[in-house]
């Protein structure tokens, strides 16, 4: 059976040529031009001053939670509704998440709860933007100001896409980016922080790398990790960029033709095309189960499979992690709209790479699914 993976990215641009730039020079290692090259690029697509590649998305956060000075027993308020890594950012230095539903129309931080959150002991809001469409920032922003809170934009799945016109990653006292291969732009692994504090990024810059001492090498005043990212990255990367309009405008019309496919099947919760401050730009196709569905997101998932398509389920709440419950964390918290997302909600094939075809077959998949259930 030809089955249709969840994401497939699409490297047929310059990619293959500067990475053999990259073996014929020898230059594989962080220490290499084009990881420069793609910093500077990419920072500046942005509209920020300084750029840190690192190994992937979830060091980037870490990298911007500790440079940021967020440490033991801070507040950090964030939607329960996201990936791990934004939570375990903030629990690996010993700081605390503190959580905020989901808003169900737009998938993303319900930002009206998160005020009554704040308290003497927060230090930061973390914007995570989700599934195509930002956060409403500029509330965000606000509260921060009143409150005298830094913001770390998790802009992961957020390449080029812009709030009121301005892009996302251009928000946060730190931003970051992820280059997984399901993201708009892509580099095998990897991430990118970006701010305009210079301060901000020579610490990140520090971070990245051991903490080496400046003065004398091999010499340090604090630790942490290699977080190092290869010149064979960036040659991907500075590929991908260079296609970035195309890739957010092939995403949007496959969104769009998603929809247009899909809106007369009973049951389905579709992505809303645009708010009054953002075009989606689908980093995934969603799809919420309604109410009068009785099936949870893995029961379709399996159907898919199947079927020979590929799916997953959406993120997990970070209040009903075990992980963090063993800890005693968030115990008897609960976010009924986020709960509802993680059971209901899943995305099916949205990868650049597929093609009309596949996309035809996936919703003649959906269809028969829907029908069976
Ligand atoms: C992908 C993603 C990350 C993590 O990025 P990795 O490169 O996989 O570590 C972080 N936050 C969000 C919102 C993401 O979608």
């Amino acid at each position: 059976m030809n089955f249709i993976p969840v994401n497939e990215p699409l490297l047929n641009g310059n990619e293959k040529k500067y990475l053999c730039e990259c073996i014929d020079t020898g230059w594989i290692s962080s220490e290499g031009p084009f990881v420069k090259e793609f910093e500077q690029k990419m920072s500046a697509t942005v509209g920020r001053k300084y750029g840190i590649a690192v190994s992937n998305g979830t060091a980037a956060l870490e990298i911007a939670v500790q440079a940021l000075g967020i440490g033991e027993g801070d507040q950090i308020i964030m939607p329960t509704f996201t990936i791990i890594s934004c939570a375990m950012a903030v629990t690996k230095v010993g700081a605390v998440p503190v959580l905020v539903d989901s808003d169900l129309h737009t998938w993303n931080m319900n930002v009206d709860e998160i005020e009554a959150k704040i308290t003497s002991r927060t230090k930061a809001i973390m914007i995570v933007h989700l599934y195509g469409l930002p956060v409403e920032v500029n509330n965000i922003l606000a509260l921060a100001k009143k409150y005298n809170l830094k913001v770390i934009e998790d802009a992961a799945e957020m390449h080029g896409q812009t709030y009121n016109g301005k892009p996302c990653g251009s928000f946060g006292d730190i931003s970051t980016f992820s280059f997984y291969p399901n993201k708009h732009i892509t580099t095998g692994e990897g991430g990118m922080i970006v701010t305009d504090n210079e301060e901000s990024a020579e610490r990140c810059r520090m971070l990245r790398n051991l903490c080496f001492r400046k003065d004398v090498r091999y010499v340090h005043d604090e630790i942490s990790d290699n977080y190092r990212f290869t010149n064979l990255q960036a040659a991907v990367g500075l590929a991908q960029l260079e296609r970035l309009d195309e890739f957010v405008e092939r995403k949007r019309k496959m969104g769009r033709y998603y929809t247009e496919q899909l809106k007369e099947i009973d049951g389905l919760i579709l992505p809303i095309e645009k708010t009054d401050y953002a075009v989606n730009i689908y980093w995934v196709y969603g799809i919420v189960l309604n109410n009068n569905i009785h099936a949870d997101n893995k029961t379709i998932q399996k159907l898919l499979a199947e079927e020979g398509i590929g799916s997953r389920t959406f993120f997990w709440c970070m209040h009903e992690q075990p992980v963090y419950r063993n800890k005693k964390l968030f115990f008897d918290e609960s976010y009924p709209n986020a709960e509802y997302l993680a059971r209901k909600g899943f995305y099916i094939p949205s990868g650049l790479a597929l093609t009309k075809e596949q996309m035809d077959k996936v919703v003649d998949k959906l269809k028969k699914v829907m029908n069976q259930i």
